[in-house]
C-alpha cells in the first residue's frame, strides 16, 4: 500500500511541478542535444532522425524508475506466481517443441535446456509477453528524465544501434519500460555483447526468431561463468539449532564442510562429497526453506541481480525436470496464489463490482486498489496484498 501511496504521491507531485506541455518542450531541446551526441556514439544522424520522429516522452516510465516490485514482494508470492502448475506445463511443451534447437544450443554453450527455458518462461512467459512499452520511446525519456540518465543514454544509443545495423524490427521493438526486449529480454547493452544469430539468417532477433533468443540466454549464462552439468544449488535441511550467522550467497564454503556440519538434503541424500563452493541461502529467514547455492546460482543472479530471481530460475528449471515443489514450507499462514488463482481473485472482484481493468493475472495498481478496499470492508489490515486467505474469503462470500 505505501508503494501505491508513494506512486500517487510523485505522480500528483510531477503533475503539480510541471504540466505536460512543459515535458514536451524539455524533451524536444534534449533530443535535440542527443542528436548532436549522435555521431560520437556511433549512430548515424539519419537513423537517430529516422527513429526519434514524432518522439512524445512517456512520462510513465520515469513513475517506474523507482518501482521494483521484486524487492516489495514476500518471497512466497513472487514464487508463487513464478513457478505455477501453468509455467511449468507451458514449459515442457516447450522443451518438446524447441527440443531440437535446444539441444544444438547445449552442445554450443554448454547450458541445459530446462534452464534456458526457465528463463524465457519467466522473462516473457515463452514469448508471450514482450512488454507494451516502445523501446526507443521509454529509453529516450528515461535518457531525458528522472537519475540515471546517463546510464539510460547509452541504452538508448545503443537501441539506434540495433535498429541501424538491421536485426529487429523498428516497428516490433517493444518491451519493458526500462528497455529490456524479446523472448528473454535483454537490455540493448546486453544485447551487443551477447546475442548471437543462432538460426543463421545473419540478424540478431531476440524478438523474432526464438532460436536467437534462447542461444543467446545460454551464451549469458556461459559468460556469466555456468559450470556445464552442475546444478544451481540443492534444498537442504539444517540439524537443529544450527548456527545460520554464516548464511550469504557470497559467504561460500566446501559443500564438503557443509555436510560436515550436518547439512543434509532434503530428501535425506548426503551432498555430494566435493568440494564445489556452496552459499547457505535462507530467503524467508531460519524459519522457511534452505538451499545450499553454487557458482551456477551466481550465473542467473546476474541475470537480474535478485536472489528471489534465481531462486525461481533454478526451481522452474528443476520442475521442468520433474522435480516437486519445495519441501519445506514458506513460513506464513497466508501462502501466496498461482496464475490461475490470481485470476480467480480478480474475476471475484470484478463480480463484487470492483474496477480492476482486465482479468491478467497480474496484481497491479488497480487490482490492489480494489484489494485494499476490500480489505477495509472486512476490517483487515489494507496491504493490497491477494493471498490465499483473500480468495478463500472471496470463494465463500460470493
Ligand atoms: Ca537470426
Amino acid at each position: 500500500m505505501n508503494c501505491i501511496r508513494a506512486l500517487v504521491l510523485s505522480a500528483l507531485l510531477a503533475a503539480l511541478s510541471t504540466t505536460p506541455a512543459a515535458f514536451a518542450s524539455e524533451f524536444d531541446q534534449c533530443l535535440k542535444s542527443l542528436r548532436g551526441q549522435a555521431g560520437s556514439r556511433g549512430v548515424a544522424t539519419a537513423t537517430f532522425d529516422r527513429h526519434t520522429q514524432a518522439l512524445a516522452p512517456d512520462m510513465g516510465v520515469i513513475e517506474l524508475l523507482d518501482f521494483q516490485p521484486e524487492f516489495r514482494t514476500p518471497i512466497w508470492d513472487y514464487m508463487a506466481g513464478l513457478v505455477d502448475e501453468e509455467r511449468v506445463a507451458d514449459g515442457r511443451a516447450m522443451l518438446a517443441e524447441w527440443s531440437e534447437t535446444l539441444r544444438a544450443i547445449e552442445a554450443r554453450f554448454g547450458v541445459d535446456a530446462e534452464t534456458v527455458v526457465a528463463v524465457w518462461g519467466v522473462e516473457s512467459n515463452y514469448g508471450r509477453s514482450f512488454g507494451r512499452r516502445q523501446v526507443v520511446t521509454s529509453l529516450a525519456t528515461l535518457s531525458c528524465f528522472g537519475r540515471r540518465q546517463d546510464f539510460f543514454r547509452g541504452e538508448f544509443f545503443t537501441t539506434l544501434k540495433i535498429l541501424e545495423e538491421g536485426h529487429v524490427d523498428a516497428d516490433a521493438l517493444v518491451g519493458s519500460w526500462a528497455g529490456a526486449f524479446g523472448h528473454t529480454q535483454f537490455m540493448p547493452s546486453t544485447f551487443m555483447r551477447i546475442a548471437v544469430d543462432f538460426d543463421g539468417d545473419g540478424r540478431r532477433d531476440l524478438l523474432g526468431s526464438v532460436p536467437d533468443a534462447l542461444a543467446s540466454t545460454a551464451n549469458y549464462l556461459k559468460q556469466s561463468g555456468w559450470r556445464t552439468g552442475q546444478p544451481w544449488g540443492h534444498e537442504v535441511q539444517l540439524p537443529r539449532s544450527f548456527d545460520t550467522s554464516q548464511a550469504g550467497r557470497r559467504n561460500k564454503q566446501p559443500l564438503s564442510a557443509w555436510a560436515a556440519r550436518g547439512v543434509q538434503r532434503v530428501d535425506g541424500a548426503p551432498l555430494p562429497a566435493t568440494d564445489a563452493p556452496a552459499g547457505l541461502l535462507l530467503p524467508a529467514g531460519p524459519q522457511g526453506p534452505a538451499f545450499l547455492v553454487l557458482r551456477n546460482f551466481d550465473a542467473l543472479f546476474s541475470y537480474n541481480a535478485a536472489e528471489s530471481y534465481a531462486l525461481a530460475i533454478g526451481h522452474l528449471a528443476d520442475r521442468l525436470r520433474g522435480g516437486g515443489p519445495f519441501a519445506t514450507p514458506w513460513p506464513t499462514d497466508d501462502p501466496g496464489l498461482s496464475r490461475e488463482e490470481r485470476r480467480e481473485v480478480q474475476r471475484l472482484l470484478l463480480a463484487r463490482g470492483y474496477d480492476i481493468g482486465e482479468v491478467d493475472g497480474m496484481i497491479g495498481t488497480n487490482t490492489r486498489r480494489a484489494i485494499a478496499a476490500l480489505q477495509a470492508e472486512l476490517g483487515w489490515e489494507q496491504d493490497g496484498r491477494a493471498g490465499q486467505r483473500l480468495l478463500d474469503t472471496l470463494r465463500q462470500t460470493r
